[in-house]
């Protein structure tokens, strides 16, 4: 789950990292009210969804007076913000930050996040700050300092002073810094996050450190124990069919491709795409419908598919092992029922009561297009996602 930067910093405040002071905005005239009673100019306003990159995107702007508050406010409140992390669609901006304006000497940056090969939560420090830790590993990964983290022991205060004095902080600077990056980790693992970044962590004028930004993303498994962060959640920056797809506990990712993929097994799911790519074609989603899941689920997994308009073809491809294939044809066909098949469906389905899956799909009247194999299958729906 990813959260707001002004989430992100509230949440960080509480745990001691020291951030600029601000308050988020939904309307121009809070903006500007908030803008007020911060009573330090410049303010900047910042444009709060679930991507980076606003700066560079025009969603971050530097006010010298209220009026400019206002202006940018009503500029950035409802544009269509497109950064290189939103994809060319975009995301539209309900919501802003207004927070006091601070003079930069230098931005840095700092995150915390798992490393799947130690399989330990890693601290990573760059002097490289405001630019993508990404760009950073590729064209100077000397200028990344990293920390291993023992989970028996946690952060060690030595480690971070190892990483910052590696980096050539000031002393003065290392002490504030080890402070900062300890209640990092402190919130990091407190609230079962995935990721925590503050790209830039800058250094003041005055000598202080400051979280300019903050990015949070947190482990889903752990939602259930993790009020605060839930009570954070903001539907309108999510997938209207991945929200859906949550209440009926399918695992369902939104993708770019126009064949619509519903698998069981997320083992199968990643093969099927696969396949499908192999054979030329683009999934539009990643689908698990799970292994127990009865004829309602299956039913809204085929629905949600079907309601995307970028799908141009079904692949339903089912291994019946837990999940049985008459199981499946009952939720395809009562979908299909309510929803109008408008694109053609290739079906594979293997396993226990294939026989009469296929039987209840043959009799059930709609235009099915059946397969032996998966290659088979991939062949068939790619052809028939290109109009073939
Ligand atoms: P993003 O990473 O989405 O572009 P940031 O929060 O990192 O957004 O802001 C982009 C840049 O804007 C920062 O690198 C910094 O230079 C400037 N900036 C952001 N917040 C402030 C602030 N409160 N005061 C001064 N400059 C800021
Ligand atoms: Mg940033």
């Amino acid at each position: 789950m990813k959260i707001h930067e002004y989430q992100a910093k509230e949440l960080l405040r509480r745990f001691g990292v020291p951030t600029p002071e601000g308050k988020v905005a939904t309307t121009v005239e809070e903006a500007v009210k908030i803008g007020k009673d911060l009573d330090t100019l410049p303010v900047v306003v910042k444009a709060q969804i679930h991507a980076g990159g606003r700066g560079k995107g025009g969603g971050v702007k530097v006010c010298r007076t209220l009026d400019e508050v206002q202006h940018w406010a009503g500029q950035i409140l409802g544009m269509n913000l497109v950064t290189h992390q939103t994809g060319p669609e975009g995301q539209s901006v309900k919501r802003l930050l207004v927070e006091q304006g601070v003079a930069i000497d230098k931005e840095l940056y700092v995150g915390l996040t798992l490393d799947r090969d130690t399989k330990r939560v890693t601290l990573m420090a760059s002097s490289e700050g405001g630019t993508e830790i990404e760009e950073v590993a590729a064209a100077t990964p000397e200028k990344i300092q990293r920390a291993s983290i023992d989970p028996a022991v946690g952060l060690m205060a030595y480690q971070v002073r190892d990483v910052w004095f590696g980096m050539g902080l000031e002393p003065k600077l290392v002490g504030k810094a080890t402070k900062m990056c300890m209640a990092l980790y402190k919130a990091f693992i407190a609230t079962d996050a995935s990721i925590v970044e503050i790209n830039p962590l800058i250094i003041t004028k005055d000598g202080d450190l400051l979280a300019l930004d903050a990015k949070m993303n947190f482990d889903d498994n752990a939602l259930f124990r993790q009020a605060d962060v839930v009570s954070f959640r903001d539907l309108d920056e999510e997938d209207p069919k991945e929200i859906e797809a949550k209440v009926y506990d399918l695992s369902y990712i939104a993708l770019e491709g126009n064949v619509g993929c519903m698998v069981n097994g997320a083992g199968l799911a990643m093969a099927t795409m696969d396949i499908i790519k192999h054979c030329g074609g683009q999934p539009a989603n990643f689908l698990d419908v799970g292994g127990g899941a009865n004829a309602e689920k299956v039913k809204a997994a085929f629905s949600i598919i079907l309601r995307d308009p970028e799908v141009k073809a079904v692949l339903v491809n089912i291994f019946g092992g837990i999940m049985k294939c008459d199981v499946i044809a009952e939720g395809v066909i009562q979908a299909a029922k309510e929803i109008e098949l408008n694109v053609p469906v290739v079906v594979r389905l293997e396993g226990t009561n294939v026989e009469l899956g296929k039987k209840m799909l043959n009799e059930s009247g709609l235009a099915l297009i059946s397969a032996d194999d998966m290659l088979d299958a991939a062949k068939k729906v790619v052809a028939a996602a290109q109009g073939n």
